[in-house]
């Protein structure tokens, strides 16, 4: 047998059969225990967070890292991307929504020290509070691209959960928090109303499906970017953005959404942004058909990491 070098990416390929492991795009991956030297050098470092008790009533997301693995393939990654890694999964206690928001908080906060840029799977869409609080804390105040059926502006809901920090509130804390700049919360896909009080007296820029549709896509975000102009800006893609019928697995469907292709042209669009980070929550693996909601969130992930180095 050829005992010889190997090429490195065939390297990788032939441990991740050897250990059973999935990486993210088949980038190779470091042992995030040692944030400081795994992250060294690093452009990409792409994480998963197994954790959806914010979910309350349709847990699975937390699967979600896993799947979305899985689903990701080995792209051919351009020469201006620079170091790409997998960190793993952030250790997220399954069962503590306050353990969760540390950990999340910490090992975010070890990335960009390191001078990377985060892309991370959940989970529900609680995570993403705690990711947006260390973002806040690196950058100040943010603006959010977040991509969503709902607006997440919900109040606490007692039938659902005792912690106010569920997964359809994550942008009302994001901005009572003031981690929001002033009007620099968009808002694209949404088709559910919830909070028009605090949508108005924060100046939420809410455009719904209808909106893209009647307006058009190219419009829209050529707004969108030029409100934001150089702020550091944080993009956070809930899969049911995306109608049910291209992307089924996740827990709150709601009728009426974006097409795969149009998700894959908004997130492109943001290419010249200054994007900090992304992530894509909320996919639910058990529920899904044919593994194509995992493989959008793939592919939307990618669409991301390539508009944070300004490709479309
Ligand atoms: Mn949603
Ligand atoms: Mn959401």
């Amino acid at each position: 047998m050829d005992a010889g070098p190997r090429d490195p990416n065939e390297q990788r390929l032939a441990d991740g059969i050897r250990h059973g492991m999935l990486r993210f795009f088949g980038l190779p991956w470091v042992d995030s225990s040692n944030p400081a030297e795994a992250y060294k050098d690093c452009r990409v470092v792409c994480l998963g967070i197994p954790h959806d008790i914010g979910a309350g009533g349709s847990p699975g997301a937390r699967y979600g890292p896993y799947s979305v693995r899985g689903a990701s393939g080995m792209p051919a990654a351009p020469e201006t991307l620079g170091r790409a890694v997998d960190g793993g999964n952030i250790p997220a206690p399954l069962a503590s929504a306050r353990g969760m928001r540390d950990v999340v908080e910490k090992s975010v906060a070890e990335v960009l020290a390191a001078g990377a840029t985060p892309f991370l799977v959940g989970g529900d869409h609680s995570v993403s509070l705690p990711v947006m609080r260390a973002m806040h804390k690196a950058f100040g105040p943010l603006a959010v691209v977040h991509f969503d059926a709902h607006p997440d502006t919900s109040k606490g809901m007692e039938l659902m959960s005792d912690d106010p920090y569920h997964h359809g509130a994550p942008l009302r804390h994001a901005l009572e928090e003031g981690l929001i700049a002033p009007r620099q919360l968009h808002q694209l896909g949404i088709r559910v109303s919830w909070d028009e009080d605090l949508t108005r007296e924060h100046g939420v820029n809410v455009y719904t499906t209808d909106h893209l549709a009647d307006r058009g896509i190219r419009m829209v975000m050529a707004r969108v970017r030029e409100a934001i102009g150089t702020l550091p800006t944080y993009v956070t893609f809930d899969i049911d953005a995306v109608d049910p019928a291209f992307a089924p697995g996740t827990g709150t469907p709601v009728p009426g959404g974006l097409t795969s292709r149009e998700a894959l042209r908004l997130v492109g669009s943001l290419a010249g942004l200054r994007i900090v980070g992304m992530d894509v929550v909320e996919v639910l693996p058990a529920l899904d058909q044919s593994n194509i909601t995992s493989l959008l969130a793939a592919a939307l992930l990618w669409r991301g990491i390539l508009a944070s180095v300004g490709l479309a």
